[in-house]
């Protein structure tokens, strides 16, 4: 089966490779100050979901290390300006709209892509972002997960998949590429359960631009690794979550860009799956999986 990677969606846009560079806007999660919610979603590290973010220091300083660190790697010459951990739209609007004007300002960030909650997202954020989308294109990340409420409510999401509904279309309004994230192999979930969330994601209109499928990644220090201590449950093989994988994106419209396949937590907090260390090993599975399906 062929499926379009942001990779290649990326190459056949801008002609050459673009790198996401991992930046902090230094904003906070409302699910975990109190505002929206206490705690935070059960699976979620003290990181706020992404490990890799730099510590909120000057931009162009977070800008020049994140190229340094994968200058070894490539010599790629433009860039997502990539805000991922915790909530980005969650702040004072003023910094906000003048953090991420800095950042699009340059001439080697060709995209902004800003990762948040749905309900983070009232009238003064979207006004900004389609500020900044007239200037250069914008993506915004929503953690969806799941779109049965009732696991929502277990895995403390802190809002119901209408939050999620409603500001879809409120983005798509101002054109802005939304790109959804799910979790499979929840606690509690059957595997119905997942393919509903993606059926869900298939059926929004308009059709729904990216989208971002993690396998659930049990981190060290995190309310779920309590949960799972206390009373264990299954969890998928690689060769089962790949089998699932191939399900759910046989389910998507073939216009939405798959931006990953697997997670990307941090090594040292991984409880299970063991398999999903090996990222090199997941990534040449699946690929091979999706290959022959
Ligand atoms: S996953 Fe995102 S929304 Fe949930 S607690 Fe972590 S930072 Fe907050």
């Amino acid at each position: 089966m062929k499926i379009m990677t942001v990779s290649e969606m990326l190459k056949k846009n801008y002609g050459e490779k673009v790198y996401r560079l991992s930046l902090s806007s230094g904003c906070t999660c409302p699910n975990r100050d109190g505002t929206k919610g206490f705690g935070g979603c059960i699976f979620c590290s003290e990181g706020g979901s992404g490990e890799f973010g730099s510590e909120p220091i000057d931009l162009d300083l977070q800008i020049m290390e994140a190229k340094k660190l994968i200058s070894k790697k490539t010599d790629a010459k433009k860039f997502i300006a990539y805000f991922q951990s915790y909530t980005n739209t969650y702040g004072d609007p003023h910094r906000l709209k003048e953090l991420y004007m800095r950042a699009i300002s340059r001439e080697e960030i060709v995209i902004l892509d800003i990762g948040t909650r749905p309900d983070c997202l009232g009238d003064d954020m979207l006004d900004m972002l389609k500020e900044l989308n007239s200037i250069k294109p914008v993506w915004v990340e929503l953690g969806l997960q799941t779109a049965n409420d009732i696991t929502a409510g277990r895995i403390n999401r802190g809002y119901p998949l209408s939050v999620f509904d409603r500001t879809y279309k409120a983005l798509k309004e101002i054109d802005i590429d939304v790109i959804a994230h799910v979790i499979l192999g929840l606690p509690g979930e059957t595997k119905e359960d997942m393919l509903n969330t993606v059926r869900h994601l298939a059926n929004l209109d308009p059709v729904l631009d990216g989208i971002k499928i993690h396998m659930l990644q049990i981190l060290k220090n995190t309310a779920l690794a309590k949960e799972y201590k206390e009373d264990p449950f299954e969890i998928m093989t690689l060769e089962e979550y790949g089998t699932l994988l191939i399900e759910c994106l046989k389910i998507l419209d073939h216009n939405t860009v798959i931006h990953r396949m697997t997670g990307d937590g941090p090594k040292n907090l991984l409880i299970e799956p063991k398999w999903c260390a090996d990222k090199k090993n997941v990534l040449n599975t699946l690929n091979r999986m999706i290959l022959m399906a």
